[in-house]
Formats: structure tokens, C-alpha cells, sequence
């Protein structure tokens, strides 16, 4: 790990991975470039936030898809989607530095970027660097507290949940609605709220609208839409009792917040890059260079929660600047 890398891409989500595949078939050489990722696999987000089983849309979060560059998916599974992302690291021969979670990127005088982790690989070193860490590192909270006994029962994703617990999901777009009917369709006989502040169903796709109002129809969801929490509090029996804003109240075992991501400011100042405003990383447009020249962001990181397509084409159109700039 003493050389001098050409690249080195942090985080091995879509738009990390579209970045070195991109460069890569740009002219940089392969054996250059690296992606260092925090957990054990690539596409973390996808693995911990997506219910199993869960449709991976190609067109999201309002975006319709249209590819940039060579690298694309298909509409599957969760699974077959990180099957398509398995066989693209492969195909590429992609070099990915797991269980590497990076703090900071640093120019030097010389002009090359050192990368700063919690690992024992030495200081990697590299003349291009390309930020791609997303923003579900840190899931949106509410506005109030969650008091320690009861902390283990409010959750960010599906995965603690047990067989007939009763389960409140909190937010109203499309991962709120595929969690509550998700939960309704695993069949855990799980008993199943949504709970938005607005009262209308507006952010979510039309699919996952539909399938909400219809099991809020047929009472496979009980609504609390139009409600908001003003704040949880722990039972005698460690439950879950919320108290909405209307005065009224109800325990559960359990609620799950689908509240979207936070862009990692702390991170990207460490780094040195300046912000637009408090979610958007300042950058140039077309090729997602920073204020900090040779250093990108690409992907959600960028301005907020987008789509897989989204971070893709950033992933190409910053590869496209790294090579030219490199010399390819
Ligand atoms: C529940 C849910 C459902 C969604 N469904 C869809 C859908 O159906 N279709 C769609 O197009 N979009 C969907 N999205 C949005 C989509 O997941 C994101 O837009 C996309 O993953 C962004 O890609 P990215 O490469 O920018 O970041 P991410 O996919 O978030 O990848 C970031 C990677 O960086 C790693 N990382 C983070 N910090 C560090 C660090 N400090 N050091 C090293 N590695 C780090 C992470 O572990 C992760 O692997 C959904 C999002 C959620 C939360």
C-alpha cells in the first residue's frame, strides 16, 4: 500500500463502484485505482436499509433513470441486485479494501492525497480522490429525544423486528410505504402503523402509493397519517408509548424511522471541502470536482438522498474529468 494510487474511490455503493469501473474503461490503469469501503461488502445502504426482497426501482425518489455512461442495472430483487453489482466487480476486477472506514482525505504540499482510516494498511496515498459515502452513515432522527430504556426498540430499518410485535413506521415517502406494506407481506402478523404528519400521501411513487392506500383500505396498515409525534416515552414494561400532537397516545414494541439520510458535513470539512448550504457540497456541475482540486463528490453525498441512476452517471462524469486530467 506504499505506492501512489491514480484513484482512490471512498465507498463501494453504485456510485463508487460506477466511478473505477468508469475510469477504468477511460484509460486509467486498473491496478491504480481502489475503492475502500467501510463494512464488510460493497453497497452497504442497499444491504442494511432495503427490506428483503425489496423491488430495487430503476426510476426513484421522483428521478426517472437514464444512464450516462456504460454501467447500468436492472429492475430485480434487492438480491439480484447486488448479484448485478457481485458480477460487476468481477467482470471489472475492481479492487475493494473492506472493513476500511475512512476519516478524512488530506492534500499535501506535493499535491497528492493522503487518506486517513481507522486501518493498519499505512497511509494510503493518491494523486485523484472520489468521495462516495452516501448519507444513510447517519439515518434523519425526529426532532426529540429517545430516552436510553427504550432506545433499542426504535430502529432505522426492519431487521430487529420480531414476529407479532405491534410496529409503528414514521415518514412519507417511498421507504416509509415499502416498510409498512413490507412488513404486512412478510406475513409476521405483525400488527402495522403509518404515521406521517401530513394526512396526504405525496412523496411516494405511484406503485407504492397505490399498495399503501389500499392496505389502509383493508386494514392491513392503520393510518396515522395527518399526525405528527410530539414525543416517545418508555412504558413500565419498556414498551414504546407515543404521544401525538393531538393529545392522543399509543404503545407499541416497536417504531421504525424511514426518515431518509444526513450528508456528512463533519466529514466532507474534515476534508476541506466548503459547503453550498447545509445539505449540498460545493461542486462543479458537470464534473463533480470539489473546491479542493482532484477531490469529488459524487452520489448522494452530493445534495441528498437521489437515486442509484443518479450516483452512476455522477460516478461517470466525475471518471471522465479524473482520466482526462491523469492524461488518458
Ligand atoms: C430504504 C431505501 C430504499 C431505496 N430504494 C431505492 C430504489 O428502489 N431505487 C433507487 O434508485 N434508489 C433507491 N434508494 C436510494 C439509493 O439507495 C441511493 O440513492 C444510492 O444508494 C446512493 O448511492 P451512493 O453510491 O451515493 O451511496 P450509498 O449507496 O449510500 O453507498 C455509500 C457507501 O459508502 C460506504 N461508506 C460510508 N461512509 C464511509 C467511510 N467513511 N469510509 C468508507 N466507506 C464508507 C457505505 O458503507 C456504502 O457502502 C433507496 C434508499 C433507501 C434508504
Amino acid at each position: 500500500m506504499s505506492k501512489i494510487f491514480d484513484l482512490v474511490v471512498i465507498g463501494a455503493g453504485p456510485g463508487g463502484i460506477s466511478a473505477a469501473v468508469e475510469a477504468q474503461l477511460a484509460g486509467v490503469d486498473k491496478e491504480k485505482v481502489l475503492i475502500l469501503e467501510k463494512s464488510d461488502a460493497h453497497n452497504e445502504t442497499v444491504r442494511k436499509f432495503y427490506k428483503h426482497g425489496k423491488r430495487v426501482d430503476v426510476d426513484w425518489n421522483g428521478i426517472k433513470a437514464e444512464f450516462h455512461g456504460h454501467l447500468t442495472f436492472t429492475q430485480g430483487s434487492k438480491e439480484e441486485y447486488i448479484k448485478q453489482f457481485d458480477e460487476i466487480i468481477e467482470k471489472y476486477n475492481l479492487k475493494v479494501v473492506y472493513n476500511h472506514h475512512v476519516y478524512a482525505a488530506h492534500k499535501k504540499e506535493d499535491g497528492i492525497f493522503e487518506i486517513e482510516s481507522n486501518h493498519e494498511l499505512g497511509v494510503i496515498k493518491s494523486r485523484k480522490v472520489v468521495v462516495a459515502i452516501g448519507v444513510m452513515g447517519k439515518p434523519n432522527k425526529p426532532g426529540y429525544k429517545f430516552p436510553p430504556k427504550i432506545r433499542p426498540r426504535l430502529n432505522f430499518n426492519l431487521d430487529k423486528v420480531c414476529p407479532g410485535e405491534k410496529v409503528m413506521i414514521v415518514g412519507g415517502g417511498d421507504t416509509a410505504g415499502e416498510y409498512a406494506y413490507g412488513l404486512v407481506d412478510m406475513n409476521l402478523e405483525c400488527d402495522v402503523t403509518l404515521n406521517y404528519r401530513k394526512s396526504e400521501i405525496t412523496r411516494m411513487n405511484p406503485t407504492n402509493k397505490e399498495i399503501v392506500e389500499r392496505y389502509i383500505k383493508e386494514g392491513k396498515i392503520n393510518s396515522r397519517l395527518g399526525v405528527d409525534v410530539e414525543n416517545v416515552e418508555a412504558t413500565e414494561d419498556g414498551k414504546v408509548k407515543v404521544n401525538f400532537k393531538d393529545g392522543s397516545s399509543e404503545v407499541f414494541d416497536r417504531v421504525v424511522y424511514a426518515l431518509g439520510g444526513t450528508t456528512p458535513t463533519e466529514f466532507l470539512q474534515n476534508c476541506g471541502i466548503e459547503m453550498a448550504d447545509k445539505w449540498t457540497a460545493k461542486h462543479d456541475p458537470k464534473t463533480f470536482e470539489t473546491n479542493v482540486e482532484g477531490m469529488y463528490v459524487i452520489g448522494d453525498v452530493v445534495e441528498g438522498a437521489q437515486s442509484i441512476a443518479v450516483a452512476i452517471n455522477h460516478g461517470y462524469y466525475a471518471a471522465l474529468d479524473i482520466a482526462k486530467k491523469l492524461g488518458n
